[in-house]
């Protein structure tokens, strides 16, 4: 930490959380929360609370959340040293110089570097379209329609035909050979070690952005025939692909309520510029379950406009499953004939592509097409096969409300008949372990998957443990004989339950803000805040109880899991077995009262 723990909570303490945001966004109380409308995200009903008592915030409708500190570095993108100066200015204290270890204020300053070194370049390839030799590139962007404007809101630029001239830029300015090789602007000739050239040349240059508006890499398009057509910045420590979306910096503000998913950085520039500024696209791999979680912070629903090609097909189909797993449904554009969004938009025009927006079609539907595609129905094999192939999608359907539907629609399109569709869900049902939904029999609710400890589950079992302890002692004197915080299998939870154990160990008074004090980085006190913002839902004391045994079991049983994985020596395995022999028996009682 930079500065001690104490003046920090000190700083914290002093700056009310209500107080402090009500400088920002216009708040009323309702109950013991102020509401108001979210700053990180467009909304017409506030779903932005502020809880006077736990001194923090949280947004249910894109998860951002933390306490006083947190909610500065998130408005005006400061870094958690630069939050901690208002705020002490705030109240008057002074601040001593930083007590930091050397390590950490080395690792600071050179993640500032790289991210200093990414915006100089970005400005450097911005600068060029408008010289002499830029002129291909202006032009090129030109041909292509995109106007000044929007080459300024997403500061296009241009790399030049010479091998170093980055290079050299960048180190007249101070910038370390290690500094620019790890930024992965510039690249080491391999015959001549030390010598170091520019990654990209003769390429139109698309910074490429974090939400937090910092230049995180580029992708550079190049300019005639060369290979790659597109060029990316390597994995850097600042740059991971598979956790960023292209556009999502403007996406995120979208007075829209959805967002449209694209393939590539002319198309979102175009849908941009076009009026649809809830545009974005992932980075030239293919869709990721972090990018979809990103996503998730959003919106929950997505529409897929991904070229009309084979591959943008396939492409699809793989992220329709990734998109659902995180709870946002997903619609699919149709653009025949045309081959992308930039086309159709260059062809037809913004109001047309808002008519075929309205027109996309549920994923499912979408699946159900492409798997048709596959059979010829007026051959009776093929369309047995077809008609497995829909009773499985259905069964897939967690939501019954959505299955009835789809059950419905299926059966009026494809002319099925309705008690033969059921028994082969019934069938399908038991070979994949999946309880089907009997149609005939109202009063059965099943239809859940059996295996209750998802990845999910997980997650949700470890929240809830730490959102009971936190808030009540006596839970905490009650479980802890039985959990260790080194059980909690995902680093972030472990590192709070720690801080937890220790608060009640040192009979120190616990609250949510001073332990999110303890994360510097702003992705984390997100997490942590939504910890604490775990709405438990029990109505009675047996039901509590219930709870907390479910989850202490589910944390235990993946502790052991992820044990079992690692060990080697018999003697441990054994040891394990024995564990979770015993964990069968185990039950907390609480003293209700
Ligand atoms: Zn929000």
């Amino acid at each position: 930490m930079f500065y001690p723990d104490e003046l920090i909570e000190e700083i914290r303490y002093q700056n009310d959380i209500v107080e402090v945001i009500s400088q920002y966004v216009r708040l009323n109380k309702k109950g013991s929360s102020h509401f108001g409308l979210c700053p990180f995200h467009n909304e017409k009903t506030p779903s932005f609370s502020v809880a006077q008592d736990k001194q923090i915030y949280h947004c249910f409708g894109c998860g951002a959340g933390g306490n006083v500190i947190t909610f500065v570095m998130e408005y005006e993108n400061y870094s958690f040293v630069e939050a901690i100066k208002v705020l002490a200015d705030r109240v008057n204290i002074s601040l001593p110089e930083p007590e930091i270890s050397e390590e950490m204020r080395k690792m600071v300053q050179y993640k500032q570097q790289l991210y200093d070194a990414n915006k100089e370049a970005a400005k450097y390839f911005y600068h060029q379209t408008s010289a002499p030799l830029g002129k291909k590139a202006y032009d090129y962007l030109n041909d292509r329609g995109i106007g000044d404007e929007t080459r300024k809101k997403f500061g296009l630029g241009f790399s030049h035909f010479f091998r170093d001239d980055l290079y050299q830029y960048l180190t007249s300015k101070g910038y370390s050979d290690a500094v620019l090789r790890d930024s992965g602007l510039v690249l080491e000739d391999k015959n001549k070690p030390g010598e170091l050239y520019d990654r990209f040349f003769n390429r139109v240059m698309f910074p490429i952005f974090d939400i937090h508006n910092r230049v995180i890499g580029f992708g550079g398009r190049v300019l005639g025939d060369g290979m790659p057509k597109y060029l990316n910045s390597p994995e850097t420590k600042l740059f991971d692909k598979s956790k960023n979306l292209y556009g999502l910096n403007i996406a995120r503000t979208s007075r829209r309520n959805n967002m449209i998913l694209v393939e590539g950085y002319m198309d979102v520039i175009s849908l941009h510029q076009a009026g649809f500024d809830n545009t974005v696209a992932s980075l030239g791999t293919a869709f990721t379950k972090g990018q979809s979680n990103l996503i998730k912070r959003y919106t929950s629903e997505l529409i897929i406009a991904y070229d009309s090609d084979n591959a943008g097909v396939n492409a699809i189909l793989k992220a329709i499953p990734i998109l659902e797993a995180s709870d946002i449904s997903v619609r699919v554009l149709k653009m025949l004939p045309y081959k992308d969004p930039d086309d159709f938009i260059k062809g037809e025009g913004p109001e047309r592509f808002e008519e075929i927006i309205a027109a996309s079609i549920p994923s499912f539907m979408f699946e159900v097409e492409q798997l048709e595609a596959k059979y010829n129905l007026s051959d009776p094999d093929h369309k047995t096969k077809f008609y497995q192939g829909i009773a499985r999608k259905l069964v897939e359907l967690e939501n019954e409300i959505k299955r009835d539907s789809y059950f419905e629609a299926m059966i009026n399109r494809y002319n099925m008949n309705p008690k033969a569709l059921n028994s082969e869900m019934e069938k399908i049902g038991k070979d994949v372990g999946i309880v089907s939904h009997k149609r005939e029999d109202a009063s059965s609710s099943e239809g859940k998957i059996k295996n209750r400890f998802s990845k999910d589950s997980i997650v949700v079992a470890q929240k809830n443990i730490l959102t009971f302890i936190v808030s009540h002692k006596d839970i905490f004197e009650a479980v802890r004989p039985y959990i260790k915080p080194s059980e909690f299998v995902d680093g972030l939870y472990r590192q709070v339950a720690e801080i937890i154990f220790e608060l009640y160990e040192e009979n120190l008074e616990i609250n949510p803000a001073m332990i999110i004090n303890k994360f510097v980085e702003l992705d984390q006190q997100n997490n942590v805040a939504q910890v604490f913002n775990n709405d438990v839902k029990v109505e009675n004391g047996m039901q509590f109880e219930k709870m907390v045994n479910e989850s202490v079991q589910i944390l235990k049983n993946a502790y052991i899991d992820k044990m079992s994985g690692q060990v080697t020596e018999v003697n441990d395995l054994q040891e394990l077995i024995k564990v979770k022999r015993e964990l069968q028996d185990l039950y907390i009682s609480l003293n209700h009262g």
